[in-house]
């Protein structure tokens, strides 16, 4: 932990009292003055703050990831920069096979960026379960894996700060449905054969597609595009995930569609569109309609992340 902080000089010399860091101790349990954090019952730490602290700090969050220790600053109160409003709203859709789908049909695709490392992953975990464990070549391995994953955490953090900037630069209010993500995750219930055995109840077909649903990491990512939004001044909405997929946004009838049908084609006003997209358009309408605007969660995100090493 001895390496030279970079601090903006606008910062430096600023004192921040934070509780509760870890535990609310009697002295206010963390002060940052001048790059040194000095936290109660250890000490000072040197840090590199990676950005300037706008708003309140409220709260400090110590964790150790791969590559060193991390100092999390929450901040309340911080000054929001309005965006300017382009008075468009939109709503987004999810998908397996693309990241989301916005009611005007632009598609953002799926990076996959885990399924794009399993390969180097999978080679860095053998390459653990070789070595003899608690030795020092095993240490080794496990830091190298470790590191790996980091990597696809950060390749997907990325990835949602920048959908969401350019979603919330494009539009004022965006809609989404709620969805249960925790439900469409959950093992798929066993199917009695009826002789005191089970038939095949597609598990793995499932976990596929539970893979996939974790992968695009769609709640990590509404945590983000709200943020984004708050800060830029637009909304985000959500609006009750009821037959969003089904119904036809032409007409309204409703179309039932298995997960494995891509297109809708209404029978009644002859409308064919992308599954995804008609979803899309369907929420959008939801949420110009409904009163329902429950806003999505709260800005929970970590807003700043400084190495302490
Ligand atoms: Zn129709």
């Amino acid at each position: 932990m001895a390496r030279r902080p970079a601090i903006p000089a606008s910062r430096a010399g600023t004192a921040i009292t934070a509780s509760p860091y870890p535990q609310v101790g009697e002295h206010g349990g963390a002060i940052l003055d001048g790059g040194i954090l000095s936290l109660s019952k250890i000490g000072r730490i040197p840090m590199r703050l990676h950005r300037p602290l706008h708003g309140t700090p409220k709260t400090v969050t110590i964790s150790k990831e791969a590559d060193g220790w991390y100092a999390s600053i929450s901040c309340a109160e911080v000054p929001i920069e309005p965006m300017p409003l382009t008075g468009k709203e939109t709503g987004i859709d999810v998908d397996l096979k693309v990241f989301l789908v916005t009611a005007g049909g632009e598609y953002v695709e799926n990076p996959r960026h885990h399924r794009q490392a399993e390969k180097g992953l999978k080679k860095a975990q053998r390459c653990v379960s070789r070595r003899k464990k608690g030795s020092k070549r095993w240490w080794k391995a496990v830091r190298h894996c470790a590191k790996k994953y980091q990597k696809v955490k950060r390749q997907r953090r990325d990835f949602h700060h920048k959908t969401a900037l350019s979603l919330v630069r494009e539009y004022d209010v965006i809609y989404l449905e709620d969805l249960q993500i925790r439900n469409l995750s959950r093992r798929p219930a066993p199917k009695p054969d009826g002789n005191g055995g089970y038939e095949h109840n597609g598990a793995s077909r499932k976990a596929g597609l539970n893979k996939s649903i974790q992968d695009a990491g769609w709640y990590a990512f509404r945590r983000i595009l709200t943020c984004t939004a708050a800060w830029a001044g637009k909304r985000v909405e959500a609006i009750p995930p009821a037959f969003t997929t089904q119904d036809c946004s032409g007409c309204g009838e409703r179309i039932y569609k298995s997960l494995s049908v891509r297109t809708h084609v209404c029978t009644t006003c002859g409308l064919v569109l992308d599954r995804d997209e008609n979803a899309a358009q369907n929420i959008l309408a939801s949420g110009r309609a409904g009163p329902s605007g429950a806003n999505v969660g709260g800005c929970t995100e970590r807003s700043l992340r400084s190495p302490a090493r």
